[in-house]
């Protein structure tokens, strides 16, 4: 070809910026490289997803935006991939997509009363608490304002940081960038106390021990373990004994299990072997039903029937995070992925050339934000590998200009507009001795963005 390949990336996000930066820094394919996102700002769930009081890992968007900068990477923000750009637009317009737009909704219990009043999604909360464009500001100000009492359900990171979230103190995230409204509905918030409820024990949760801990040192809140520690079943001491995280986890727990319940303004209670069942309430959220289990062989939890009930004003689901299909492109509706081998988008007829996927939407909703590096560059290599087969440029009239020309009148958010984003967050940050407060509505962002 006697033109750089001109490649799409769905999502500006860690795995899409990683899979930029992969395309970026080679040089046996000459490339141009579109990062499109739905969004009016770059780097996807490290913005609205890594918890506003966790700055240091936050801090990964400066690396990610420095990717911006390399030759031949734009940023097309505020554009939606399959209603802003049509898929049969991006077809014409690139010889190759790579797709990373992430894995954005909520998995459900399905159980009785989840559509009460007061039942919600862990990433409805994480969205409102990070500012979110397409969440409601006031959503849950009225929600925290009566509550007292709140379950959370599930024992991964994202149950984790809600827990932490809704425990501290007003004084303990005042530094972070969360928005004005944000910082207000907690201050004003009548929780007093946080249920974080496992259906499994203590050997078989997904959490990392560093944000586990960070639980039983929140300066205004005990903790206490309510039940269902123990770990001399056979599944959960062959769990310990071959993995050395598991074993600091229940180390954690064991610790916590010896404290004694100090008299503190905020609590966290820590249940285990508890499986949710049915949550009820009159038109809202009253109270939740909990049967407790016992761990088989396997490590998987099952029912004994015997069940309690604990009153809770607000149920947060947080029970894992799953991907949406986009029209015309190949989806395995079991496992929320798009099917690939190795990164190449799997159709009927086996890989379908010029058509990539990594991070959440190629692997489901696993790893660290740095697994996504090592995911974007297993696809980056099957596409030059494709490039340099000869594989990939049937797109014969691709140009920058044809985009541009199909997004006229659109207000696109570029990387100037980005950074004109960032500023006006710094600067109102600094207004309240802070180094940023997210601007959260989509108006407020492209006003910002101009
Ligand atoms: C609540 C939460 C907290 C987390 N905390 C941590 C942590 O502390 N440390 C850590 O290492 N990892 C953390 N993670 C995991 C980490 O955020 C993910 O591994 C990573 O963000 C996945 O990257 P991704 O690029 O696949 O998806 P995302 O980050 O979700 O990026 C996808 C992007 O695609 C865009 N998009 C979606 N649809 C379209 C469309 N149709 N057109 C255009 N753009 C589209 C989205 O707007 C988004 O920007 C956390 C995850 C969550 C959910």
């Amino acid at each position: 070809m006697d033109r750089p390949l001109r490649v799409a990336i769905v999502g500006a996000g860690p795995s899409g910026l990683y899979a930029a930066d992969a395309l970026a820094s080679q040089d046996d394919v000459p490339v141009t490289v579109d990062v499109i996102d739905r969004l009016p700002t770059p780097f996807g769930l490290v913005r609205y997803g890594v918890a506003p009081d966790h700055l240091s890992i936050r801090s990964v968007r400066d690396k990610l935006d420095a990717i911006f900068d390399r030759p031949g990477v734009r940023f097309l923000g505020n554009v939606e991939v399959g209603t802003d750009l049509t898929w049969a637009q991006m077809e014409q317009f690139y010889d190759a997509i790579i797709l990373a737009y992430g894995a954005s909704r909520d998995r459900e219990l399905q159980i009785p009363g989840e559509d009460l009043e007061g039942s919600i999604a862990a990433t409805d909360f994480v969205n409102w608490y990070t500012g979110h464009p397409d969440m409601d500001p006031d959503e849950f100000t009225d929600l925290l304002a009566r509550a007292r009492s709140v379950a959370v359900i599930g024992v991964g990171n994202v149950a984790v940081d809600v827990t932490r979230v809704l425990s501290k103190s007003p004084g303990e995230i005042e530094h972070t960038d969360m928005p004005q409204h944000v910082f207000d509905a907690l201050r004003a918030s009548s929780v007093r106390e946080v249920h974080l409820i496992g259906r499994r024990g203590p050997a078989q949760a997904n959490w990392t021990t560093k944000e586990l801990r960070e639980l039983g040192e929140l300066s205004e809140c005990g903790i206490v373990v309510d039940g269902g520690a123990e770990v001399d079943d056979p599944a959960s001491a062959s769990a310990i004994a071959s993995d050395k995280a598991t074993a600091r986890n229940v180390a954690v727990i064991a610790e916590w299990l010896e404290r004694s319940v100090a008299d503190q303004p905020r609590m966290i209670h820590v249940h285990f072997r508890s499986r949710p069942v049915e949550i009820r309430g009159d038109g809202r959220v009253q109270e939740l039903v909990l049967e407790r289990t016992i761990i088989d062989a396997e490590g998987r939890a099952t029912g004994t029937g015997e069940t309690s009930t604990l009153p809770v004003d607000v149920v947060i689901r947080s029970v894992g995070y799953r991907g949406l299909p986009l029209d015309d492109v190949p989806f395995d509706g079991s496992r929320h992925v798009i099917p690939n081998d190795e990164g190449r988008v799997l159709g009927d007829g086996g890989p379908i050339p010029g058509l990539y996927v990594t991070g959440w939407i190629k692997r489901g909703p696993s790893g660290i934000i740095g697994t996504n590096k090592k995911c974007a560059v297993q696809t980056v290599s099957g596409l030059l590998a494709d490039a340099q087969a000869g594989l990939l440029g049937a797109a014969g009239g691709a140009t920058a200009a044809a985009v541009d020309a199909a997004l006229t009148g659109w207000q696109v958010v570029d990387h100037d507009g980005w950074r004109r984003i960032d500023e006006a967050e710094r600067a109102l940050g600094a207004r309240a001795g802070r180094d940023r407060t997210t601007v959260h509505t989509r108006e407020d962002l492209l006003a910002a963005s101009r």
